[in-house]
């Protein structure tokens, strides 16, 4: 999953960039308003964590935006203690919850594993798609009752084949979701093809079919049949 910090106390933002990161999440960071405009316009992210009160902007115009451009980016609102209307207005814009500061890490990572629980899996932590079972709590997947032993980045990858079923992905948008913005300055995505390749390997061999197909070259895609 790929998150976006939206905040200009940058030691706070590196601060949470890091336990998120050390909670298997992929993590970026805009400082300002501008910035975080720019990544919006041309990045993907699963979930938005944005401060309020940024030096060039407000973060509600930002939630806005976000709004306008994809509904399916989820969003966390950091706010100041007295900030009663900001929270409102927010949540109306539709971000999907709010943290005071100042807050527990643990705190932040279960809001936000709450949030992507309800807005991307339908409020379960156990995932059945075709032969296939995902543990979200304990990031493991599963054929059947057979656990999988997956590598990050295979369960990582799994994870994003299976929210978008039936969907071409293609390997630069592949590469941005796992392995972070910066990637997009590549000349060669070739490196996604062995994870995939062990990915569809790991799950054939225990029984779970051929359901990750790709398409001419341009991309891959999770065949859904149940
Ligand atoms: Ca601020």
């Amino acid at each position: 999953m790929k998150l976006l910090i939206v905040e200009d106390n940058l030691r706070l933002a590196r601060d949470m960039q890091q336990f998120l990161r050390d909670n298997e999440f992929v993590v970026e960071i805009a400082e300002t308003f501008r910035e975080a405009s720019e990544k919006i316009s041309i990045y993907q992210y699963d979930l938005l964590i944005v401060d309020l009160g940024l030096p060039d902007g407000n973060g509600l115009d930002l939630i806005r935006e976000m709004r306008e451009r994809h509904l399916d980016t989820s969003i966390l609102i950091l706010t100041a203690k007295d900030g009663i209307a900001d929270k409102v207005m927010g949540l109306d814009l539709g971000a999907d919850d709010y943290m005071t500061k100042p807050f527990h890490k643990a705190e932040l990572n279960a809001r936000i594993r709450s949030i992507l629980r309800r807005n991307k899996f339908n409020h379960s932590n156990i995932i059945r798609i075709n032969e296939l079972k995902i543990d979200l709590l304990a990031s493991q997947a599963f054929v059947k009752d057979t656990p999988l032993n997956l590598t990050k980045k295979e369960y990582d990858l799994l994870l994003y084949f299976i929210q978008n079923p039936n969907r071409m992905l293609t390997k630069e948008s592949i590469a941005e979701h796992l392995w972070g913005d910066h990637i997009d300055q590549s000349d060669n995505f070739d490196f996604i093809y062995n994870h995939i390749k062990n990915l569809r390997k790991k799950i054939v061999s225990a029984g779970g079919g051929k359901v990750i197909t790709a398409m001419y070259g341009m991309g891959y895609k999770f065949s859904r049949h149940s």
